[in-house]
């Protein structure tokens, strides 16, 4: 059998990298109110360290890599990087997921730079909400980076809102149509307590229940696709609605994923406290197979299911994890 595989036999072939754990926005449900101790730079890996990682679990089987943050649009040097990441042999898609913030400005150059698909996170379409949630008045230039995404063929479009109940819960019916009527998937996700507790858990079936009271009747399922959203479509639109259920419906029995951190750690769950340097061992000389070997037994250990399921908590936030 060729491809990284965990004892349960998940083959793991998809890497989220997160560049860096800036962010230009402070998201409630990503950074505690207080706010967060950014890591020394010197802590952070290096462009040409990530490219040794890369190619490594490229070597390995991973095909498809996703670059993350933070907000990966605030590192300096992204997009040389990103050309880099691209022409390593064996990946076959790079995607990237970002804020938008600064979007309209480097859509062009992403695509340019071989970048296959954007994710952008957008929450709410009324700008004071936008303001509470991401403690930023930029809705306006998230807006338009996410036009001139499209524009620049990085299609479909995605949109990730995080649902939060009693915050932007009512917002379900207006994010569908705005995404329906320019072309573009959004994607309910199920917000994750990680620091802030259960208290806005709002379920992908409480959100379906409202699209169907808004006369979202015709949701067609879409079949055959391996992907935790699951998404419909909508006749007459090239657009399309998905929801992502980490805590109704958790995806851990076909996950595909690891993620490494800005600080060089490689985490083989997004909600499970395990993680593992590979910048120790990339700074004190470690060979290439040394490095394989620790990224293959770090795979076979991951973790069966996450710990919401366990009633457990996170030791990092998102920002530092790479979401
Ligand atoms: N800054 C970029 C962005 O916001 O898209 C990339 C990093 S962000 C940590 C990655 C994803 O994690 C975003 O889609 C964000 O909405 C999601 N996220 C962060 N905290 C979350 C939470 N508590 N529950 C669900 N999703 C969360
Ligand atoms: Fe920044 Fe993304 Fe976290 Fe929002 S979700 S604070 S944009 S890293």
């Amino acid at each position: 059998m060729t491809g990284l595989y965990d004892r349960l036999g998940r083959h793991i072939h998809y890497l989220r990298v997160a560049v860096t754990d800036r962010c230009n926005f402070r998201c409630q449900y990503c950074m505690p109110p207080e706010g967060v101790e950014w890591l020394e730079h010197t802590d952070i890996l290096r462009y040409e360290e990530l490219v040794r990682l890369i190619k490594a679990f490229a070597g390995l089987g991973v095909d498809k890599v996703r670059i993350t943050g933070g907000e990966p649009l605030v590192r300096k040097g992204l997009l040389p990087f990103l050309r880099q990441v691209t022409r390593i042999p064996g990946i076959k898609e790079v995607g990237l997921t970002t804020n938008g913030s600064l979007l309209e400005e480097y859509a062009l150059s992403l695509k340019q730079a071989g970048v296959g698909r954007i994710n952008v996170s957008l929450d709410t379409l009324q700008r004071e909400r936008f303001i509470r949630m991401t403690g930023q008045d930029r809705l306006d230039r998230v807006l338009a980076g996410i036009k001139k995404a499209h524009q620049a063929a990085l299609t479909p479009v995605k949109i990730n809102m995080v649902v939060m109940k009693g915050v932007n819960s009512d917002e379900i019916a207006d994010m569908a149509a705005f995404a329906l009527q320019n072309d573009y998937q959004v994607r309910f996700i199920e917000y994750m307590p990680f620091s802030t507790g259960q208290d806005y858990l709002f379920t992908a079936a409480e959100m379906k229940q409202q699209l169907v009271a808004a006369g979202f009747t015709k949701l067609v399922p879409q079949l055959g696709v391996s992907c935790p959203a699951k998404i419909y479509h909508v006749p007459e639109s090239r657009g399309s609605i998905g929801f992502i259920t980490p805590v109704s419906q958790h995806f851990c029995s076909s996950c595909n994923r690891i993620r490494l951190t800005p600080d060089g750690y490689l985490k083989p769950c997004l909600l499970s406290n395990e993680e593992y340097s590979l910048r120790e061992r990339l700074r004190s000389g470690a060979s290439d197979q040394q490095l394989l070997a620790q990224i293959k037994q770090v795979v076979w250990n991951k973790p069966q299911q996450q710990y919401f399921l366990k009633g457990q908590k996170g030791d990092r936030g998102m920002s530092r994890i790479g979401g």
